[in-house]
């Protein structure tokens, strides 16, 4: 594993498409932030020579964090419960195929890998880019979420819309910042699901149609590096297409999408929706959905 320290650390997925049948690169990201992510420590303890030092906190009052803005990672523990808010569903066997974006360094007593998920914990809260989206794109998305958190046992909270101009908005970039107190409080940033194209996300230009960013952090506590906030663009060129078995074409970019962002990663098989390459696979089939269900069974994440 690459984390070597830091604490974030970004996946991109450049999608090609009309899926043309060319092999999509994987992108890594070059683009982690660089900062490294202290265990909080107790205040330094005050020179006994000082008479005008304020007094020391209770042990009860836990370790002190700097104010938010001064942070570059929230307070660990924002709605983070003792246990899963959901469970993944029991599916029946399936040979279809499923990856992984990234897996822990330690495995499972079996010795199966254990993948780079979100914390089950706590839910997932995400906002809507309004702008650029076709009539009803939020309604999509919701449904979309809701397949999602259905797979997985996950538990979705929307935020809202953001706003398309003013202090509160968020211009599509590649590189948001998965830690926006001023925005969003002393919480890692919500996903950000919306519409761009290549003048904002160059990534976006040619073939590729959607890009998903996931930020991953390493719990100090247990070790354990988890998914814990991300952005997902839509190419709005998608827009222009034919709908796909009555669907509209940005649809199953977005549940491809969606896929990629609680950890799924390519596959070969070309009947799942996390190939990269299909044309005709609408939403999430066997392989997908066996995935998703691995994916709703991380660990939880106190220390993040
Ligand atoms: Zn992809």
């Amino acid at each position: 594993m690459a984390l070597g320290g830091t604490w974030t650390e970004a996946q991109r997925y450049p999608e090609n498409a009309p899926r043309e049948g060319t092999a999509e690169a994987t992108q890594a990201s070059a683009a982690a932030p660089t900062s490294t992510m202290p265990a909080p420590s107790p205040t330094t303890p005050t020179s006994p020579t000082s008479p005008t030092s304020p007094p020391q906190a209770s042990l009860s009052s836990g370790p002190r964090l700097p104010p938010a803005g001064e942070r570059t990672y929230p307070a660990p523990g924002f709605e983070e419960s003792t246990a899963p808010l959901g469970t993944p569903p029991a599916l029946p066997g399936t040979q279809a195929e499923y990856a992984f974006t990234q897996t822990q360094t330690q495995t499972s007593p079996d010795g199966a890998p254990v993948p780079v998920a979100w914390s089950p914990c706590r839910p997932i809260h995400y906002v809507v880019d309004p702008a650029r989206a076709p009539a009803g794109f939020a309604e999509q998305v919701r449904a979309s979420v809701a397949q999602v958190s259905a797979a997985t046992g996950l538990v979705f909270v929307h935020d809202g819309n953001t706003a398309s101009e003013g202090s509160t908005a968020e211009p599509p970039a590649i590189d948001r910042p998965a830690f926006q107190p001023s925005l969003y409080g002393d919480r890692w940033a919500p996903v950000l699901i919306g519409f761009a194209d290549e003048t904002s996300v160059q990534v976006l230009g040619g073939t590729v149609t959607g890009i998903t960013n996931s930020i991953r952090a390493q719990d100090p506590g247990t070790g354990i590096v988890h998914l814990v906030s991300g952005t997902v663009y839509l190419d709005t060129e998608l827009l222009a297409r034919p709908d796909v078995r009555g669907v509209p074409a940005h649809v199953p970019v977005l549940r491809h999408e969606l896929g990629h962002l609680v950890g799924l990663e390519h596959v070969g098989d070309a009947s799942q929706l996390m190939n990269p390459a299909s044309d005709s696979v609408t939403t999430f089939q066997s392989g997908d959905l066996a995935g998703l269900a691995v994916l709703g069974g991380g660990a939880c994440a106190p220390g993040l």
